[in-house]
């Protein structure tokens, strides 16, 4: 099916032993014989080398808006130049977007474009940024990077979409090259990570903290609400005060609602109160940006001054319908700083 190629040597991994690679690229870690695939089912080795099997194509490029990252501070209103590619490196059962997640690459990936190409993409279409979105650009690391590097030689800003589940090494590589990032943090509870995802909430704790605190790429976190699965008081309230002990009130945080899809189309949607609730709760906890998401709801979709309270970004769905924020981020009414980036 894709043992086409050749492709793209992949960056980080090691041989093991004999005939038997590891990619070290996120932590599962996966040892792999010739002609095996990884847990992602996009690296692979290939002549004794781990060669990534999506570079340079992609699903198919389009213009959204920023704000469907979600990104709320980070050039509101602004077109981003979107792709994704196809495979990622967590399981999760309710995946809403699985139909390229766990497509077979030549399912999808039918568009070739190489960095270059997209970047000039970009400029051509007047977009302020290129965003790295639709499956978890994690497991086409080295596709977005080298995108990201010809976007920066043109003055175009990168976006990265991910759940945050990338080694150390490799993760300082990433983020180095990222103006923004929208990183989802599924739960807080290890079991949920374990049992829905195949993931490690330690390791998207450390890439939360570390997009924070060692790096200037501009972070908003999404937390999906699933009813009988993280919806709980206690599980939101700390969830919240995590977000707001560790990455401070200025980061803002999305609770967005789920629709039954892949494997767990037993779930109900998210109840709307159920997001109104938690948004309460995380603003009350100290938060000063937390919204509500894939529902209609004015309110849980403004952005309020801090200071004086005003409403400083009115949101209609994706669209920005009024900014009262000015060019260097204050608010019009009051002059307080509102966190972002808005030039
Ligand atoms: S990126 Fe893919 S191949 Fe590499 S360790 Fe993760 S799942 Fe395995």
């Amino acid at each position: 099916m894709t043992e086409a190629g050749p492709y793209k040597e992949a960056r980080y991994w090691h041989q093991v032993e004999e005939g038997v690679l590891q990619c070290d690229l996120c932590p599962h870690h996966c040892r792999l014989r010739e002609g095996q695939r990884g847990a992602c089912f996009v690296r692979m080795v290939q002549n004794g080398r781990l060669v990534t099997t999506t570079y340079g194509r992609n699903s198919g490029l389009a213009i959204d808006p920023i704000e469907k990252k979600p990104l709320y501070h980070f050039l509101p209103g602004s077109g981003s130049l979107s792709f994704g590619t196809a495979g990622c490196n967590l399981r999760c059962r309710y995946c809403q977007n699985w139909t390229l997640s766990k497509s077979r690459e030549t399912e999808t990936c039918y568009v070739r474009a190489l960095p270059v190409e997209i970047a000039q993409a970009a400029v051509r279409e007047n977009c302020r940024s290129v965003s790295f979105t639709y499956n978890d650009p994690v497991v086409f690391f080295e596709y977005a990077v080298d995108t990201a590097i010809e976007c920066h030689r043109r003055g175009i800003r990168t976006v990265a979409v991910t759940a945050g589940f990338i080694c150390d090494e490799p993760r300082r590589e990433f983020f180095r090259h990222m103006d923004a990032a929208n990183i989802d943090f599924k739960s807080i509870n290890p079991d949920f990570y374990r049992r829905l995802c195949g993931g490690d909430v330690a390791v998207v704790m450390d890439t939360l903290r570390y997009v924070k605190k060692e790096t200037s790429t501009w972070l908003e976190v999404t937390n999906l609400i699933i009813p009988g699965e993280n919806d709980s008081e206690d599980e939101i309230r700390a969830l919240a005060e995590w977000v707001y002990r560790e990455l401070g009130a200025d980061t803002p945080l999305h609770f967005t609602a789920f629709y039954p899809a892949y494997q767990m189309t037993d779930h109900p949607p998210t109840p709307p109160q159920t997001l109104h609730y938690a948004r309460r709760l995380a603003r009350e906890i100290g938060l000063r940006y937390v919204y509500t998401g894939n529902i209609r709801d004015p309110e849980g979709s403004t952005t309020y001054c801090p200071s004086c309270g005003r409403e400083l970004i009115i949101r209609s769905g994706f669209s920005m319908l009024a900014r009262h924020v000015g060019p260097d981020g204050r608010c019009e009414y009051c002059g307080a700083v509102c966190a972002g980036v808005f030039d």
